[in-house]
């Protein structure tokens, strides 16, 4: 059997960043550029003012004091979007506002609270040092600097840098497509009546909502019967797409359809992988596409989409890092009790005295679903025979992006 690392190398192997396109800045959040980003204008545009003041030239300043103000002419008013119609020269100011473009000839600009007026000339009762309140050209980004590797997420931040040094369109991956697939004559789509027996297909709804996430297009079929012809008709509509994930149907039981369909047609890898939760995992290709069989369980679906899914299409979509951050933790609250498989603990994040702690949300069950709401890590216990015990570290992946500050409860 499989170690998670292996399967996940595996599966790494079977995807390749897809087709680069252009697309506007406005479509770009969630996007991963496609190629080495470059500035196309520097930033600051130009030299401009940091403050609502007047520019001026330094050297006039020098002598002046509280007692012996020095009068300056002012010779013009530059709100932001407009320049000056001349060069200042030796005596003059000119009325500035926020961003306004430094007149030439001015080196420096006081702010408005520290001058008076008094008809046309400006009273400056301190010297005023070259440089002063000036946001230089170039001094953020120089024209032609790289502003985005490839392999970059497109986040806000990222957003309003492409858009300020003039870059749009954005060349970026094209957005995987992936159908969803779920299994199970016990299933009934949420919202409808269920019969004796049955329950309320959750599956779909999380791996619709972890694909988006992702980055990826969700395309959500449905529920197959399990029997061959439903499933087989509904895994040949699913194959057109860049990944099809399905879950339920892939251990050892009698109904269990999907490692037989993927065995006819098309091609299995491998079906099991030596963790908990989640050990059945089918891995194949349907004709030319990729398929994931997750686990029916609603935990196992959900981790092994982590582990496995969430790579793959990171790796489509050209992402530098395509797995989880994983940091150290201490674990706190109960034991853990290691196992012949990897462990992996649903677990709430937080710190405490400087120090990163994680407790364990609840039963670990894999139909439990309140323990996997609670958890924004998963503690990744080792295989082994002995016990983890609170207070030891142990390694964690983070499930959110940037650091997920829980509280305890
Ligand atoms: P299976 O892997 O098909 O044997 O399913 C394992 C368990 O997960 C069973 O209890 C199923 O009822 C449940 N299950 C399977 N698929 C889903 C689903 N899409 N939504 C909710 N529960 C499911
Ligand atoms: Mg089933």
């Amino acid at each position: 059997m499989l170690r998670v690392s292996e399967a996940q190398q595996r599966i790494l192997a079977a995807f390749s960043p897809l087709s680069p396109e252009d697309i506007p800045l406005s479509a770009a959040l969630g996007r991963v550029v496609a190629e080495n980003t470059l500035a196309r204008d520097q930033l600051p545009l130009f030299d401009n003012s940091a403050m609502d003041g007047y520019a001026l030239l330094a050297r006039d300043t020098g002598e002046a004091t509280p007692d012996r103000p020095v009068r300056l002419r002012i010779v013009g008013a530059v709100p932001a979007g407009r320049v000056l119609d001349r060069p200042m020269r030796d005596g003059e100011t000119a009325r500035i506002l926020t961003g306004a473009a430094l007149p030439l000839g001015a080196d420096a600009v006081i702010q408005q609270e520290m001058v008076t007026v008094d008809s046309d000339e400006l009273l400056v009762r301190a010297a005023v040092a070259p440089r002063t309140n000036i946001r230089y050209a170039g001094e953020d980004v120089k024209r032609g600097e790289q502003l985005l590797p490839r392999g970059a997420e497109i986040g806000p931040a990222e957003l309003a840098l492409l858009a300020s040094a003039g870059v749009s369109p954005v060349p970026v991956r094209r957005r995987p497509r992936v159908t969803i697939l779920a299994t199970g004559d016990e299933l009934v789509p949420a919202g409808e009546l269920l019969g004796p027996g049955q329950i309320r297909e959750s599956n779909s709804t999380y791996l619709v909502a972890a694909v988006t996430r992702a980055g990826a297009e969700a395309i959500a079929l449905g529920i197959a019967r399990d029997e061959e012809a439903d499933l087989r008709e509904k895994l040949t509509r699913a194959q057109d797409a860049d990944l099809v994930i399905s879950s339920g149907g892939v251990s050892v039981g009698d109904y269990d359809l999907v490692k037989q369909i993927l065995g006819e047609q098309g091609e299995m890898d491998f079906w099991r992988v030596r963790m908990r939760p989640g050990k059945p995992l089918a891995f194949g290709r349907l004709g030319s596409t990729p398929l994931l069989g997750l686990p029916g369980n609603p935990v196992s679906a959900a981790v092994t989409f982590e582990l496995f899914a969430r790579p793959a299409i990171r790796q489509m979509l050209g992402a530098a890092s395509v797995f989880r951050q994983r940091i150290e933790v201490a674990l706190d609250g109960s034991d853990v009790k290691q196992e012949d498989r990897e462990r992996y603990v649903r677990a709430r994040l937080y710190a405490q005295d400087g120090v990163l702690r994680a407790r364990p949300t609840g039963d670990q069950r894999s139909h439990i679903i309140t323990s996997l709401r609670g958890a924004n890590v998963y503690l990744v216990i080792p295989i082994g025979d002995g016990l983890i015990r609170s207070g030891e570290r142990v390694p964690a992946l983070l499930l959110n992006d940037g650091l997920p500050w829980g509280d305890e409860g």
